[in-house]
C-alpha cells in the first residue's frame, strides 16, 4: 500500500490548472492538448449532471485522509534480480552465456529446441545431450523463476488463473482463456504496478519489481504446455494469443517486455514462432513507449486503457494523465496505427455513472473521429466491482446505450466478457487475496 500520498505531494494541482512534474521531472510538462480536441470535449460536457460519480467521491483504499492522491511511481521498491535464463537472451546471447560457463556454444540450439518447441526444461527428456553434465547444463540454462502457487479453474474448464511465486517470494498472476477458435492467455509484467488506478486491484499495490524477459516468457512457456497437453478443455489446443493485461505497466518494463515479444515470435528454436498479430500490449497511455513500440516496426496490436475520454474525469481515473494528455495520447496511437496498419484497441471499463454516460460515448467517438476512420476498435468491459463502494459495473442499459452511441457514429465496438469472474480474474485479484492470506494486511 505504498501509493497514497498526502495533499501537498509532488501530485498536487498548480494554480493554473496544470499538475506538478513527477519527481525527478523525468517528463517535460507539455500536456497541452489540441484545440480542437479541447473544443470537443468542452461541448460534450453538459453543465450539470446530478448523478455524476467521480473517483474522488471516496478517498482510495489506505488514504489517512479524504483527499490523498494517488502517487506515480516508475523506480521499483525491489532491486533484486532474477537468475539469468536461456529465455532472456536471443540466440547469439545464448551461445556466449554458454561459451562463458565453459560449454560448446553449438549446445545453444539444442536448448532452445527442448525450451522453445518441446516446452521442458528437464534434464531427462534431452537425451539428445551428453548424460554427464546435461544437468549441470540445464541448471545453468534453465533455473527455476516461476512455481505454481495456486491454480484455479472456472467457465467448465475453460479458464484457467495461475498463481506464481518467484525466486524472491513475490507473487504474480497469469489467466488462460480457451474460446472456440483460439486460445489466450493474458500475463504479467511487473510484481505491482506503479500507475496507481483506483478501480484496479493491482493499483493498489503499488510497484514491487519488474519481471525479467525469462520471467514474462515462462508463463508462456507453461501456458503452451498446458494447452498442447490438453489442460484447458479437454482436448489438445494452440496458444494463438498473448495479452499484456495482467499486473503491471508494459511501458514501464520497456526492454524485458519487448525481450519477451521477441522470443514469443521468433522463428523456433530461437523462439514459440507465435504471429505478432496475435500479441496485444496494452498501456495506460505512456506516450514515451508508445512511440518508441511504433519505431519497433512489429505489428503487436496496441491497446489503450483509456477509461475516459475527457481530460477531467481521466486525470482522476488514470493519474498518468496528468503528464499525457487525451489528445497526446491518441495521436500516438493513430501514429501507431498508420505505421503498423494494425488498428488499435482502446479498452473502456464502464463504471456506474463514472464514464458511462452516453455523452462520453458521443465524445469518445468524436476523439476518433477526428483523426481518421476504421482505425480503432473500442473494447468496453463492466467494471470487475469491489464490493460496497463507488466501483461498481454499469447497468445493462447504460452499456447498450454506450455501445449504441459508439456504433451510431461508425465506431465499431465489442463488449468484452467478463471471463473468470468466479476465480479472482480481474487484474491483481487473486494475487491480492493471496497476500491477505499470508500476511492478514
Ligand atoms: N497496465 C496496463 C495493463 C494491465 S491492466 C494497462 O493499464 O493497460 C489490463 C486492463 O484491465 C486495463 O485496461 C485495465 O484498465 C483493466 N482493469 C483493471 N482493473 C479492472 C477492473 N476492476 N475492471 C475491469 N477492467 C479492469
Amino acid at each position: 500500500m505504498a501509493k497514497l500520498a498526502q495533499p501537498g505531494s509532488a501530485q498536487k494541482r498548480q494554480k493554473d490548472g496544470s499538475r506538478a512534474s513527477l519527481k525527478g521531472g523525468r517528463f517535460a510538462d507539455k500536456a497541452s492538448g489540441s484545440t480542437s480536441d479541447k473544443e470537443l470535449m468542452r461541448r460534450a460536457k453538459p453543465r450539470r449532471d446530478p448523478w455524476q460519480v467521480m473517483p474522488t467521491d471516496q478517498a482510495p483504499e489506505g488514504a489517512s485522509s479524504p483527499d490523498a492522491r494517488p502517487v506515480l511511481r516508475f523506480q521499483a521498491t525491489k532491486r533484486s534480480k532474477p537468475p539469468a535464463h536461456l529465455a532472456d537472451f536471443d540466440l547469439a546471447g545464448r551461445k556466449q552465456m554458454l561459451k562463458e560457463a565453459g560449454f560448446p556454444p553449438f549446445r545453444a540450439d539444442q536448448l532452445s529446441r527442448h525450451y522453445f518447441t518441446h516446452l521442458t526444461t528437464d534434464p531427462h527428456q534431452m537425451s539428445d545431450l551428453p548424460a554427464t553434465g546435461r544437468e549441470k547444463l540445464a541448471e545453468l540454462a534453465f533455473p527455476q523463476l516461476v512455481q505454481q502457487v495456486v491454480e484455479r479453474s472456472g467457465d467448465q474448464g475453460m479458464t484457467h488463473k495461475y498463481l506464481w511465486r518467484l525466486f524472491d517470494g513475490a507473487e504474480v498472476e497469469s489467466v488462460l482463456m480457451r474460446y472456440p477458435s483460439r486460445a489466450t492467455l493474458c500475463i504479467s509484467c511487473e510484481v505491482g504496478c506503479g500507475m496507481a488506478c483506483p478501480f484496479c486491484a493491482t493499483g493498489q499495490m503499488g510497484l514491487t519489481r519488474n519481471l525479467s524477459t525469462a520471467e514474462i516468457v515462462e508463463q508462456v512457456r507453461l501456458a503452451r504446455k498446458v494447452c498442447q497437453e490438453g489442460e484447458l478443455g479437454g482436448d489438445p489446443c494452440h496458444l494463438s494469443n498473448v495479452v499484456f493485461m495482467g499486473m503491471g505497466e508494459p511501458m514501464v518494463n520497456y526492454r524485458a517486455v519487448l525481450g519477451a515479444i521477441r522470443r514469443l515470435i521468433a522463428e523456433p528454436p530461437e523462439g514459440f514462432g507465435m504471429s505478432a498479430r496475435g500479441i496485444t500490449v496494452s498501456t495506460v497511455g505512456l506516450v514515451p513507449g508508445i512511440r518508441k513500440l511504433t519505431e519497433e516496426k512489429i505489428p503487436v496490436t496496441l491497446a489503450i486503457s483509456l477509461h475516459a475520454p475527457d481530460d477531467e474525469l481521466r486525470d482522476e481515473l488514470i493519474p498518468i494523465n496528468s503528464r499525457f494528455q487525451v489528445s497526446e495520447l491518441l495521436d500516438a496511437a493513430y501514429d501507431y496505427f498508420k505505421a503498423t496498419g494494425r488498428r488499435v484497441s482502446i479498452e473502456y471499463a464502464l463504471i456506474k455513472n463514472m464514464n458511462d454516460q452516453a455523452w462520453r460515448a458521443g465524445l469518445l467517438a468524436d476523439l476518433l473521429n477526428a483523426r481518421g476512420h476504421g482505425w480503432a476498435h473500442v473494447n468496453p468491459i463492466p467494471l470487475n466491482p469491489t464490493p460496497g463502494s463507488i466501483w461498481t459495473a454499469s447497468e445493462s442499459h447504460a452499456q447498450a446505450e454506450f455501445v449504441d452511441t459508439l456504433e451510431r457514429k461508425g465506431i465499431t465496438t465489442t463488449i468484452r466478457d467478463t471471463r473468470g469472474q468466479d476465480i479472482d480474474g480481474a487484474c491483481g485479484q487473486l494475487a491480492t487475496k493471496s497476500r491477505k492470506e499470508r500476511t492478514g494486511k
